[in-house]
């Protein structure tokens, strides 16, 4: 019996085909560990957990690869503002990695709370850093990227496919950013692959660049390819992941390799169906347990 799946990428549904019979690589965005695991993360986990567990019912061989983000992942999206591990950090005065241990712990308790099947691979972004920079410099020797000021950005003006999977138009950012723009941007929409590090921010490695730490989006391209190839059949998300982040992916790997990237793209609402606005999340914490905990 024939499986679809209802694909952002060409947004309809279509069958699903793996690239080589019986087997299947798939990526799931994971999270950002500088807090509890919440509902909207469980929900979005469950669903692709149901993905991951249907498709190896029905005898394929599966990988599932899913990051854990401990660095580079900033407080706002034009490539500004702190780094949530370190804004974290300083906050309950303890190390970064200190930080991020904690809640990748959390998360993994969350997740075997909820019956989540654990990923085959869940690579961390800052022990890949050594991948990512490679990237950043295929990028840079193809002309999709440049250098300003000790940091590399990505040109969207180099690569006319940017947007496919969100179907959002580069100048639809220019009108509508929210931020001002870093000045060492040539487009606004630009986005960094590499950045420098400021005195005092402690996640950081040396670079052809110079001292700095890799951007978000960067991070999970590399990771995905190093683990299931230049091209692979399913990389999953939640919603609001498709822009920037998942977006930014695809433009990178396929600027960098020349390749498709992920065949089929699956996003779940990261929202409970009955969104909760009043109170915000509700955090997953050990000390109160889940029913059905065991
Ligand atoms: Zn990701």
């Amino acid at each position: 019996m024939a499986l679809f799946v209802y694909n952002s990428l060409t947004r309809r549904k279509e069958e699903f085909v793996p690239l080589e019979p019986g087997r299947v690589l798939m990526y799931v965005c994971g999270p950002t560990v500088y807090d509890y695991t919440h509902i909207g993360h469980a929900k979005l986990y469950v669903s692709m957990d149901v993905v991951l567990r249907y498709l190896r019912y029905l005898g394929y061989k599966v990988r599932y690869v899913q990051n854990i983000t401990d660095v580079g992942h900033l407080t706002d999206d034009a490539d500004a503002g702190e780094d949530k591990i370190e804004k974290r950090a300083a906050q309950e005065r303890v190390e970064p990695m200190e930080l991020a241990e904690t809640y990748t712990r959390e998360y993994f308790w969350a997740m075997d709370a909820l019956n989540v099947t654990r990923p085959d691979i869940s690579p961390r972004a800052s022990g890949h850093v050594i991948e990512q920079i490679e990237m950043v410099k295929a990028l840079l020797a193809k002309g999709h990227a440049y250098e300003a000021n000790g940091s590399v950005y990505f040109d969207v003006t180099s690569y006319p496919a940017y947007g496919k999977l969100s179907g959002r138009k580069v100048e639809e950012q220019e009108a509508g950013a929210r931020v001002e723009v870093l000045p060492e941007k040539r487009h606004p929409a630009d986005f960094a692959l590499w950045k420098r590090a400021e005195p005092g921010h402690i996640l950081r490695w040396p670079s052809p660049w110079g001292e700095g730490y890799p951007g978000w989006h960067v991070e999970c391209a590399a990771m995905a390819q190093k683990y299931l190839g230049k091209t692979f059949d399913i990389h999953g998300g939640g919603l609001e992941n498709i822009f920037p982040h998942n977006e930014c992916e695809v433009a990178q790997s396929e600027a960098a390799h020349g390749v498709p990237f992920a065949r089929y793209w699956l996003h779940a609402h990261q929202e409970p169906l009955r969104p909760i606005r009043t109170g915000g999340y509700t955090f997953l914490h050990p000390h109160q347990p889940l029913s059905g905990h065991h």
